[in-house]
């Protein structure tokens, strides 16, 4: 390895830096991008300087966006009365992909988990409640996972909304206890959707 030239180096540290991927197969990796046409190298590189540089939240639902609003927020078709609450962007795409929901979604960005040091101030809750507070929202579905977590920040949440002018719902039959929603599939996630109860 030492035999190569530092530019290559380099970029054999950078890659093996990634998830998954070990010194053996971020040098592969490095190698097959130095005989890759220089378009496509130049191509990957942009698209990782884009991704930094123009990704953020979409302000209405917190999830991944490259404008002001997201796609689903922006879109007039979908039902804006109807909000589904989960934990990361992984698991709006879970929900989307089901095709079993056509209201909008709030992205939690996390559970509550006091082991961790994670509490309400540091997810988008207070954001969730100013949504209600503007009006327009008839129900709430709330996603989060099955786990311990999942469960208590349900249950937080619900107490919260309780207070508000709103119905409270939470996804139910077919998610595994403790099921992670990006795992579950599709058909699942669909009828869990469906099969939603009140809180
Ligand atoms: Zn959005």
């Amino acid at each position: 390895m030492q035999y190569y030239p530092p530019t290559l180096l380099n970029a054999i540290k950078q890659l093996s830096r990634l998830p998954g991927i070990g010194e053996k197969t971020a040098e592969r990796l490095a190698l097959h991008l130095l005989r890759a046409p220089e378009r496509y190298a130049a191509s990957l590189a942009e698209s990782i300087i884009a991704l930094k540089g123009q990704t953020r939240l979409c302000t209405l639902c917190h999830g991944l966006s490259d404008s002001e609003h997201c796609r689903i927020c922006a879109n007039p078709s979908r039902n804006a009365s109807l909000i589904c609450v989960v934990e990361q962007p992984a698991d709006m795409v879970a929900i989307e992909k089901s095709g079993g929901f056509n209201g909008r979604y709030h992205i939690l960005q996390g559970v509550l988990s006091p082991m961790d040091g994670i509490g309400p101030g540091d997810l988008r809750i207070q954001e969730l409640l100013e949504r209600i507070n503007q009006g327009a929202v008839a129900e709430v579905v709330i996603a989060t996972s099955t786990s311990v977590e999942g469960d208590s920040t349900a249950a937080f949440l619900a107490e919260k909304l309780s207070r508000l002018p709103v119905k409270v719902s939470r996804i139910a039959s077919g998610i595994p206890i403790g099921g992670d929603l990006k795992y579950v599939d599709q058909v699942t996630i669909k009828r869990a959707m469906e099969a939603r109860h009140d809180l």
